[in-house]
């Protein structure tokens, strides 16, 4: 890191001498209503303006640097980056200088005007009911620039972007509008001049300024300098001063320049040994990267030495993004290399189906100038990529065995997307699959499936799953009566992504999982083959009157060997959907093709054995078909499915009651 402090704070008072007359604007309504619950919540806690501002000020150093890699002209040769801050006790000022990207007049104007940020609306709200119910934590919220205001009465923002000549001030008490007018700066960043409120004025101390440094903002790597208090020099009061590192004001009598000490340790948080890293650091950086206001649920830090060295921390959230299920949603680590920022969000770092997981990774061995693209198709992205999925997946091994609670909040904030691997990445499987839970029918809460196999019946060859809706659903559906009636355990799977994520997994260790939908008693062998054949001849006639009745609905009539009360399922064909995901298709794509379904029979229900008969009399009966109907009809409702003329059921159900009725 670089040693020799930054530039001075370039602050000049505003030109008088500029002819453009300052323009007063007001804030975006969102903007207002930020910065009133700001003030509101967060009074306990407003020493967290001072990470918010130290935040800004890396991000925009690392934007910057990042820049000078190809516009080499932005960085003047021998500048030193990094922050300063400027207590000055007489102006009852604070002031924060960076020398990073800096703003132009249109970036101050919509950057600290407005809320650009999409996921901003939702932060409003969940500040706003987490402010109602008292919620402890509300320091932990990412305001942003806006936290000036906890301190500061009236914060001035002098900037000037990299590359341009003009500086720009903008300036607010807060109450509405603020105010845009040339100003003058040195070289290219940013400076935050906070106007401290009289009660506010212990941040003008440098113990303080300093311990709040090392509390909230250790992690980053930038130089974080701080003013060494004027009267040091002079009268050397030793109870109150510090020794300053590098060249300290005692060297020289006069001082022409301020000088200034670092106060952070200056090493990324990646790069220290995990021993000298506390819980709280950790989940500074986090917020840093995530802008999340909650704690992460478990991070892991990793160091890699060898042929490729890269280190990084990957942490997972307790809570979902918004976008978590957008098509076009970011995902992706923070890509350092050597230190520098390369960029946020490189998604080749982290297959999709973990794009929950944030972090930061520093690579020695990438160019400096990688891109996107040259990132995409690099071996090295993919063996990074393998150690940030080892690193995922070892520490949610370890969340599942020591922390099971929080690995339940996982799975469910997550874990559809998780399972997403299974199908993208069949090959992991093996090491996804003890990380799987689901709810099974004699299980009350999620379990794994190696603890669905550790309860296997004696003799039971296969683990059974069944895909629908919802567990209530599921558990009365006739496609696992007859399952539930020998007391076999199925996995109840219903989430939509199930549905296509579950062809990754064959088996559980060596048994075979097999679809209840798909098996009838045949899996389990208790299928005796001479009584099926006299069930097929028996209820011949009635099948094909069936088939003909139903032609349009069903492509097979057929005799079960899964059902035990009920008279009749419908079963999807081979590779078909199930219908719960038949019918979310349909709602999407109206035009998609309906494939017939299988209909089947229990041979030995009541109600089928005298259709049976009724079919031996004649296939044209009306009422034969209007039974035909009926059953029809009682499949779809079973399964949940709506029925195709519910009008017309009404009516024939209406009839029949009134039959029964009048026998009664
Ligand atoms: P956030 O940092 O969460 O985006 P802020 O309200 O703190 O929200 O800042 C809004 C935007 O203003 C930032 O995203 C950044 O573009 C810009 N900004 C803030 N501080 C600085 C700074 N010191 N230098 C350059 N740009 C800054």
């Amino acid at each position: 890191m670089e040693n020799s402090p930054v530039q001075s704070p370039p602050v000049q008072s505003p030109s008088a001498e500029s002819a453009v007359p300052p323009e007063e604007h007001r804030f975006e309504a969102e903007v207002d209503a930020v910065l009133r619950l700001v003030i509101n919540s967060l009074y306990s806690n407003k020493e967290i303006f001072l990470r918010e501002l130290i935040s800004n000020a890396s991000d925009a150093l690392d934007k910057l640097r990042f820049r000078a890699l190809t516009e080499t002209h932005l960085v003047a040769e021998g500048t030193a980056l990094g922050v300063r801050l400027d207590p000055d006790e007489a102006q009852k000022t604070l002031t924060l200088a960076d020398n990073g990207v800096g703003m132009s007049k249109e970036e101050l104007q919509k950057n600290l005007g407005t809320i650009a940020k999409s996921g901003t609306r939702e932060f409003l709200a969940r500040l706003e009911a987490a402010q109602k119910s008292g919620v402890s934590q509300i320091g932990q919220f990412g305001v942003g620039f806006y936290s000036s205001f906890l301190v500061a009465d009236h914060v001035e923002v002098i900037s000037r972007a990299a590359g341009t000549e003009d500086a720009w001030r903008w300036s607010s008490d807060g109450q509405g509008t603020f105010r845009l007018e040339p100003a003058t700066r040195a070289e290219q960043g940013t400076s935050v001049v906070l106007h401290l409120k009289d009660e506010h004025l212990e941040y003008l101390k440098g113990w303080e300024l300093e311990r709040l440094v090392r509390a909230y903002s250790d992690y980053l790597s930038w130089p974080i300098e701080l003013r060494n208090e004027p009267s040091k020099a002079e009268d050397d009061d030793a109870d109150e001063s510090k020794p300053a590192e590098g060249e300290s004001a005692e060297a020289a009598p006069v001082e022409p320049e301020p000088a200034y000490r670092r106060v952070n340790k200056g090493t990324a948080l990646w790069q220290r040994s995990p021993k000298e890293v506390t819980k709280e650091q950790y989940e500074e950086l986090y917020q840093h990267l995530s802008h999340d206001w909650e704690p992460p649920l478990a991070y892991r830090h990793f160091k890699i030495e060898g042929t490729t060295e890269f280190s990084g921390v990957v942490f997972i959230p307790r809570r979902a993004p918004n976008d978590l299920f957008s098509p076009d949603s970011k995902h992706g680590l923070r890509l350092h290399v050597k230190r520098v920022f390369i960029m946020e969000d490189a998604d080749a770092l982290v297959p999709k189906w973990l794009r929950f997981v944030r972090g930061v990774v520093d690579s020695e061995d990438l160019p400096l100038n990688v891109s996107r693209e040259l990132l995409q198709d690099s071996r090295l992205t993919k063996t990074i990529r393998g150690q940030v999925v080892k690193a995922v997946l070892d520490l949610l091994s370890e969340v599942a065995k020591e922390r099971p609670d929080d690995y339940a909040l996982f799975w469910k904030t997550f874990g559809a997307v998780f399972k997403e691997g299974l199908h993208f990445e069949p090959e992991q499987a093996k090491k996804l699959l003890p990380l799987l839970r689901y709810e099974t029918t004699k299980s009350d809460g999620l379990t794994s499936l190696f603890e669905v196999k550790s309860r296997m019946k004696e003799g039971q060859k296969s683990l059974y799953y069944a895909l629908g809706e919802s567990r209530a659903q599921l558990t009365q559906s006739p496609l696992i009566e007859g399952l539930k009636k020998r007391d076999l355990e199925v996995v109840l799977m219903t989430d939509p992504v199930d549905g296509w994520a579950v062809h990754g997994l064959h088996e559980v260790e060596g048994t075979p999982l097999v679809d209840a939908s798909k098996a009838g008693g045949e899996a389990e062998g208790e299928v005796d083959a001479a009584k099926k054949t006299g069930q097929d001849e028996h209820t011949k006639a009635l099948r094909d009157a069936m088939r003909a009745r139903l032609a349009e609905h069903v492509s097979e009539v057929r005799v079960s060997t899964r059902l035990s009360d009920s008279p009749a399922c419908l079963v999807s064909p081979a590779g078909g959907l199930p219908p719960h995901l038949e019918r979310l298709l349909r709602a999407s794509q109206p035009d998609a093709p309906k494939p017939k379904r299988v209909l089947e029979l229990n041979a030995e229900h009541p109600l089928v054995t005298g259709l049976v008969a009724l079919a031996g009399k004649s296939a044209d009966e009306p009422a034969l078909h209007r039974f035909i109907d009926l059953v029809y009809a009682q499949a779809l409702l079973a399964e949940g499915s709506p029925p195709e003329n519910p009008a017309e059921l009404a009516r024939a159900m209406g009839e029949l009651l009134v039959e029964s009725v009048s026998r009664a």
